[in-house]
């Protein structure tokens, strides 16, 4: 039975309290989602579709833009193919303060390492390095496909994308077998599987040619060099990734769930990018960010620790004023408000204990707040102000968004970081909102319908507000 109280507060499954057309609603998005999240497998891929779909719903780069900008101008800044920010501009001038909602568009993956073939045994393997956090033996006796560019010594840029096709070769990390495996089983998962040891299985065919040492590894590179043009040396300027070749899922008889790679953070960028686009005349102007390596820290340049977002404010300021300022750049920062549109961990039936059940995320429950991550007491936590946290979850009420709070574990199990911390060294006030997750950071993540139709809601009334 449902609390009767008036004074408890209780969570709220969310499918108890949609409308049929609701329901409806939210399975379209979860289809729409499915969709992008298929094809939006690295940070490159990420940004490629999301820009697409700004740019088909008449947003402009920010520097073919000239004259006053005028509400309802629709802009945007690609920073290196792998982050991206994008703008609506609103009535009221943006020096009054900015909805900002930031998402993260890297994914934990193995990256291969910068001289990565090499031939053992008679096979031809990848070496990897894994990027972000991993449990390693999740990665392994999957299929795995390559993505990324290969940049050729005379400057062309080789997109490849193989292992999504159904026709397409795959690539796998081999496990050993159970009969063989006692020293494995004996040692701590930590130790069981060395990142050294994650290369991934991709030829066993020799080439015709005696005097070639490695004729496994001359014949894989003469296969790549008849699909892309390439040779070893080019594969030192080149990022390429392998990802799970899983396409995304329904999970469930009842269909209420998604399974997919990569929906942390790519489930919260896209409910960002639905939100945006589907802004009509906002009051304060609407800005979308999508980061990338915010899985390794937020840094290089295209991470939120950069400057990429200043320098794109610095712009719109300029085309907004005609002339730069900084102090209206520094002031339009303190007077902004902002998401850190970030997923947190659901309660996962098998592992209840590093949950505290009175503050965990549940699926299906809603759109999560995360007051604060960090982890040993805080540490490396934004911690949004009380106040913040009123504003944010009147809006929400305000809206019928259906929420819920949650954190990333028991006190003292473990913790983790987003990029809210980087948003509010700028002056502005932020907190973390996005969905919950199950088996986050695994090659098959999963989350729930009526949680991303409520994380889309709850975006939308945020930038209206
Ligand atoms: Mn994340
Ligand atoms: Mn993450």
């Amino acid at each position: 039975m449902t609390e009767k109280s008036e004074f408890v507060y209780s969570k709220k499954n969310v499918w108890e309290y949609l409308n049929k057309e609701e329901k409806e609603a939210a399975l379209h998005i979860g289809e729409n989602f499915k969709r992008y999240i298929k094809h939006a497998k690295t940070e490159r891929e990420t940004i490629n579709i999301t820009r697409e779909f700004a740019e088909n719903n008449g947003y402009k780069p920010i520097d073919k833009i000239t004259g006053q900008l005028r509400p309802g101008d629709r802009l945007y800044q690609e920073i290196k193919g792998k982050a991206l920010v994008i703008a609506l501009i609103g009535e009221i001038p943006i020096t009054n303060g900015i909805n900002i909602i930031g998402a993260h568009v890297d994914s934990p993956r193995l990256d291969l390492k910068v001289h990565p073939l090499f031939e053992q045994n008679g096979l031809a393997l990848f070496k990897t390095h894994y990027y972000g956090g991993i449990k390693k033996y999740q990665w392994l006796s999957l299929p795995l496909a390559l993505h990324g560019v290969v940049i050729r010594g005379d400057g062309l840029k080789i997109n490849i994308c193989l292992g999504e096709d159904d026709n397409d070769p795959v690539f796998t990390i081999t496990d050993i077998l159970p009969h063989l495996a006692k020293e494995q089983m004996d040692k701590k998962v930590l130790e069981a599987f060395p990142g050294e040891n994650l290369n991934a299985l991709c030829g066993s065919l020799p080439i015709e040619l005696n005097e070639v040492k490695e004729r496994v590894k001359e014949s894989i590179l003469g296969i790549l060099n008849r699909h892309y043009g390439i040779v070893e040396e080019d594969l030192l300027s080149a990022e390429l990734e392998l990802v799970p070749a899983i396409a995304p899922r329904d999970v469930g008889l009842d269909r209420s769930m998604i399974g997919a790679y990569g929906q942390d953070d790519r489930v919260c960028a896209y409910g960002v990018l639905k939100a945006i686009n589907e802004l009509e005349r906002p009051v304060n102007t609407a800005i979308a960010i999508f980061s990338d390596k915010e899985e390794i820290g937020s840094v290089g340049n295209t991470g939120m620790y950069s400057n990429f977002f200043t320098n794109f404010m610095a712009e719109l300021l300029n085309k907004n004023a005609g002339q730069y300022n900084e102090l209206m750049l520094r002031r339009t920062m303190r007077l902004s408000q902002a998401l850190s549109a970030d997923v947190n961990a659901a309660v996962d039936p098998g592992f209840e204990d590093v949950m505290e059940k009175n503050n965990a995320a549940r699926l299906g429950c809603g759109l999560v707040i995360t007051k604060y991550t960090g982890s040993g007491g805080k540490k490396g936590a934004n911690d949004a102000h009380a106040e913040y946290m009123a504003r944010v979850r009147k809006i929400f009420n305000d809206n019928k968004v259906i929420w819920q709070t949650g954190e990333l574990g028991k006190v003292d199990q473990g913790g983790g970081g987003t990029i809210a911390y980087m948003l509010a060294n700028l002056g502005m006030d932020v907190v973390d909102c996005g969905v919950a997750l199950l088996g986050m950071h695994s090659p098959y993540e999963v989350s729930h319908k009526a949680d991303i139709y409520m994380m889309y809601k709850g975006y939308q009334a945020f930038y209206n507000s």
